[in-house]
């Protein structure tokens, strides 16, 4: 999920790009969005609302698309190269939105939602109405953002802060964040937490989102070392104590939550059900390997071969393996718990990248019982060069 301050630098961008510009010609793959009636409005403002960008037009209508995980906007000089690749009838699915002002193109890519809005749908829509306080807003206002945070004091603070209609701004990177740098237990119910906690969360998130508005990286720490203190690090040692950091996914969404058990003071009962699973490894997860960390000691139970009923294939830094195949594939079974597969799951992108589906070892294996692991499907794995001895490190070493 992008973070407020992605939304913003963006809107900034645009708004300097294309304020004052008129649109020259509109095309759109969006179902009923009538994009002939943007042609002669000029644009007369950019701003963003959380997750949500408006392009003000002078008619008073807007261009409003719900950036959500995947959308993003391209600008190109007209007539260049790119410009032409990006005709919506060489992206049809793609480019959601193709505006051609002046001497500018603007191209809306994979945004989920892109619709034009009237000036009373704009102060009625759910997305720029529903929003709480937002946190780079010039009138960001701490009270009601606190008070909106107490009518939820059933959910934990870390799902509660990533709640666009709580308080706008917060994505998965700065919840993490700033949870740890005012060492708050992110599973802790925001009823349990008082005034004074609550305002430093918020004022926090304001200073680090503020922060990040200027160019360069996004950081949360000075200094040597990570820019983030514990977001996608986990298996890592804690930059302040040494304990490794741990992930775990949290609310109704599950979105990913990095903590330092010991900083943060998580001690209350994981919701480790004492759940087991079994996971085939074939790739960066494999013992001595870059991502072998997120296993976080998890017991290896030894190496395995799966049936000839696979392919695998080198996607450069990693490979990938597909069902559907005639080969074997090599790699190392480990036992893992609710935890670390949550740790794994992120990682592979599961179920949006690779999926996590049964895997069917060697005969003389079978003793493993059931065991999963990450595959992607067929039609993806089939663009990338096949590796006929299903055997990764073999293949890389050679
Ligand atoms: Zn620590």
């Amino acid at each position: 999920m992008p973070e407020g301050d992605t939304i913003f630098r963006l809107a900034r961008k645009l708004r300097t790009a294309l304020a004052g510009k008129t649109v020259r010609e509109a095309r759109t793959s969006v179902p009923g969005l009538d994009a002939t009636t943007l042609e002669g409005r000029t644009v007369v403002d950019v701003e963003s609302r959380g997750k949500s960008l408006l392009l003000r037009l002078d008619d008073g209508r807007a261009v409003h698309a719900h950036m959500r995980m995947t959308g993003s906007w391209r600008l190109f000089a007209v007539g260049t190269a790119e410009t032409r690749a990006l005709a919506p009838s060489a992206h049809p699915r793609g480019v959601k939105l193709l505006l051609v002002l002046d001497d500018v193109v603007a191209a809306c890519v994979a945004a989920p939602v892109v619709e034009l809005l009237t000036p009373w749908q704009q102060r009625h829509h759910r997305a720029t109405v529903e929003l709480g306080p937002d946190l780079l807003g010039a009138t960001f206002d701490p009270d009601e953002a606190r008070a909106r945070l107490r009518a939820r004091a059933e959910l934990e603070i870390g799902e509660a802060l990533a709640i666009q209609s709580v308080v706008a701004g917060i994505g998965n990177v700065y919840k993490s964040e700033l949870l740890f740098i005012e060492r708050v237990d992110p599973f802790a119910r925001v009823g349990e937490l008082d005034d004074a906690t609550l305002a430093a969360l918020l004022s926090r998130a304001r200073t680090l989102l503020r922060r990040n508005v200027g160019r360069g990286p996004r950081r949360t720490r000075s200094g040597e070392g990570p820019l983030l203190w514990v977001y996608e690090r986990s298996g890592a040692h804690c930059l302040v104590c040494g304990t490794p950091i741990r992930m775990r996914r949290q609310g109704a969404a599950a979105r990913s939550t990095y903590f330092c058990p010991a900083c943060q003071r998580v001690d209350r009962t994981p919701d480790r059900s004492g759940t087991l699973t079994r996971v085939f490894v074939y790739g960066t997860l494999l013992q001595g390997e870059r991502n072998h960390r997120v296993l976080a000691g998890s017991p290896l139970l030894g190496h395995a071969r799966t049936r000839p009923a696979y392919v695998l294939v080198d996607l450069g830094r990693y490979p990938a393996m597909a069902e559907g195949g005639t080969d074997t594939v090599v790699g190392e079974v480990y036992e893992v718990d609710a935890e670390v597969l949550g740790a794994l799951d992120a990682l592979e992108g599961h179920p949006g990248f690779y999926r996590r589906v049964p895997i069917a070892l060697d005969e003389d294996r079978a003793g493993y019982g059931g065991v999963v692991g990450y595959v992607l499907p067929p039609d993806e794995a089939g663009r990338h060069p096949r590796i006929a001895s299903g055997d990764w490190r073999a293949h890389r070493s050679a």
